[in-house]
């Protein structure tokens, strides 16, 4: 057996190795559901999209970034979502597994607490996780390319999975619908949509679309002097635009400055 006394903490300490990430860079972390293709048909979400369940991440999402500080930013699609950290943001002293851990299971608990509220007639059958990972990013344009990364698997998948959906609903099995749609190109897929089911893709719900990006409304900060009761609370807003186009970061420049 070990003698406690001499066990020396700072021996034991030096196996704990670091995992800072790197100063002044844009810290993502980006977590996704583990194995929501079984939960959301355990739950029978409505395809391809369940709104409620969107709105049940969103939701979540909002309640993160309220209790932690520092985010600036989230985008989120299906089972997945991308918080974004202040350049410059000390959070853990930037230690990547507490960081990680700390949003994984605040918005895993987040989402069973929340669960009612979205599903007020469907039970919960068994307890949620997700994964998490962090990634620095350097400047502004790259972290840029990775939303826009994000927004295009959103659309692609949203285009495939609106086509896939549409073809078993209409009474094809699953492998003839998959097989129907391989190798097509949005420009085949969209013509599908619209000839076969009379469906124009851009009049689709903008959130299925578009995913959905949460940050700080600049606005609310200046009311200040017109309602001295809403005293800088500065609100979340969520909203289901086009962050690939410039216009996006122009019309909002305080979420990167
Ligand atoms: P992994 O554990 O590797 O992430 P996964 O089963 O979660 O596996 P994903 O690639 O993350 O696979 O895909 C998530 C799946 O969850 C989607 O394919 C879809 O079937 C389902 N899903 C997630 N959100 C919704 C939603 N709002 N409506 C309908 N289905 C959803
Ligand atoms: P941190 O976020 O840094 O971990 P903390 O407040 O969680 O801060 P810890 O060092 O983790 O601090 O200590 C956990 C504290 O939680 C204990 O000091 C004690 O006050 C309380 N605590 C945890 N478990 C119990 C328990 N079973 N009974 C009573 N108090 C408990
Ligand atoms: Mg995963
Ligand atoms: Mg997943
Ligand atoms: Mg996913």
């Amino acid at each position: 057996t070990t003698d406690i006394d001499k066990i020396n903490p700072d021996y034991v300490r030096s196996f704990q190795v670091e995992n800072k990430l790197m100063p002044s860079t844009w810290i993502v972390i980006r977590i996704d559901g583990c194995h929501f293709h079984r939960f959301s048909e355990v739950h029978v979400f409505e395809k391809p999209n369940d709104e409620h369940a969107l709105n049940l991440m969103n939701s979540c999402a909002v309640a993160v970034m309220e209790k932690l500080s520092d985010f600036v930013f989230s985008y989120g699609v299906s089972d997945e979502y991308s918080f974004v950290l202040k350049k410059d943001s000390q959070i853990y002293g930037r230690a990547a597994s507490e960081i990680v851990s700390v949003i994984v299971s605040l918005f895993s608990s987040l989402y069973v607490m929340k669960w009612r509220e979205f599903f007020p007639h469907k039970e919960l059958k068994y307890p949620p996780s997700f994964d998490g990972r962090a990634v620095c990013y350097p400047t502004r344009e790259i972290l840029r390319d990775y939303l826009a990364w994000r927004q295009v698997d959103c659309h692609i998948n949203n285009q495939y999975n609106t086509c896939f959906w549409e073809l078993v609903k209409s009474g094809k099995s699953k492998s003839e619908a998959q097989a129907c749609l391989k190798g097509t190109q949005t420009q085949e897929k969209e013509r599908l949509l619209n000839l076969r089911f009379n469906i124009s893709y851009n009049e689709l719900p903008l959130m299925f679309r578009q995913g959905s990006s949460a940050f700080w409304d600049k606005k609310d900060a200046t009311t200040v002097d017109k309602n001295p009761d809403a005293c800088c609370k500065r609100k979340i807003v969520v909203v289901h635009s086009n962050i690939i186009e410039p216009s996006f970061w122009e019309d909002h420049p305080w979420i990167l400055d």
